[in-house]
């Protein structure tokens, strides 16, 4: 018995620290068959097929009871939408997106994805209709191909050829050695933060889900390869409804509802040139990371003359 605690406890432990964050949710739960906190009631049905509308109705959370974390969080995000939570670090925005995921439940309130009450359908049809593009992708010792195909495991090779295509991968791809045969992982070919996200975006277009969760990575990537995810995470979004947990307030410029979160509550609302005239908490982020990129340009063009 004493064998078998020892390395479950050990994937507990790795569980339980990888939740944090989004990493690949998807890869953890089929890798590690631990116990959720979450379970299907008597008489789940698989979600409703429908448009991808996504509602959170006066929802409040705590991971523990004495410790509120979320409050009367409530918005919908109309299918083929892009809203995007912004906000303080700690302010519950990753919370946002484990409930989506029903990682937990709600405390109080409803979370409905096409009408559909999260509590009464299956996990399994939920996390089928959710596409995750985590920060940090995690990659299988195996070759680039079958990292892609992941997201689909019974694509063709032309499937997963457009899909790279799609998540601007392709041309990298086709560039190495051994192609799409190439070895990813620790003994193979490292991937840096950005190519790593796209092979995420690729998996998701082969998944093609009717939502889209994507957690930017909070580490600056430069502004090159930025643009890339951004163009490619485009592609993919296009028809579907993407909840953006955003870091950099550029990229958020176009999305069709912001969220800024503090404290747990949503303390404004609306797109960007509206919260910009508020003039409160998205202003003064908006105010000081435009200040950031300036004098980042600045330092890069004192840097380019020496
Ligand atoms: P960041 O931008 O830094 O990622 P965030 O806005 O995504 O922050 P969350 O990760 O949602 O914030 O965390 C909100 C609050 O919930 C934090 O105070 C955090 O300490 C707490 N919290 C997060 N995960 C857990 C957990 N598993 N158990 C207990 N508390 C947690």
């Amino acid at each position: 018995l004493l064998q078998l605690y020892v390395p479950l406890n050990a994937l507990g432990f790795v569980y339980r620290n990888l939740r944090q964050s989004l990493i690949d949710l998807e890869q953890l739960f089929q890798l590690l068959d631990v116990a959720e906190d979450v379970r299907d009631p008597p008489g789940a049905v698989p979600l409703p097929l429908g448009p991808g509308r996504v509602r959170f109705a006066d929802v409040s959370f705590a991971y523990d009871p004495r410790r509120p974390i979320l409050r009367d969080i409530s918005f919908e995000a109309a299918p083929g939408a892009r809203v995007a939570i912004v906000g303080p670090s700690g302010a519950g925005k990753s919370t946002v997106a484990r409930l989506l995921f029903r990682f937990y439940d709600a405390g109080e309130g409803r979370i409905e994805i096409d009408g559909a009450d999260m509590r009464t359908v299956t996990q399994a049809s939920v996390r089928a209709a959710i596409g995750v593009v985590p920060q940090d992708t995690v990659l299988f010792n195996d070759t680039i191909f079958y990292n892609i195909a992941y997201g689909r495991p019974d694509a063709s090779r032309a499937e997963v050829e457009e899909a790279a295509r799609l998540a601007r991968l392709h041309d990298f791809i086709q560039r190495l050695p051994d192609g799409y045969e190439t070895q990813v992982g620790e003994r193979g070919l490292k991937l840096s933060g950005g190519e790593k996200q796209r092979v995420a975006i690729a998996r998701v277009i082969l998944k093609a889900p009717r939502i889209l969760l994507f957690d930017e990575a909070t580490s600056a990537l430069d502004s090159n390869t930025e643009q890339e995810i951004q163009a490619s995470l485009d592609q993919v979004a296009a028809g579907r409804t993407t909840i953006v947990i955003a870091h950099r307030l550029s990229t958020v410029i176009d999305a069709d509802l912001i969220l800024v979160l503090d404290g747990g509550r949503i303390v404004e609302r609306g797109r960007h040139g509206e919260l910009v005239a508020l003039d409160g908490l998205y202003a003064e982020m908006w105010r000081r990371q435009s200040e950031a990129a300036r004098l980042a340009d600045q330092l890069a063009r004192v840097g380019s003359a020496e």
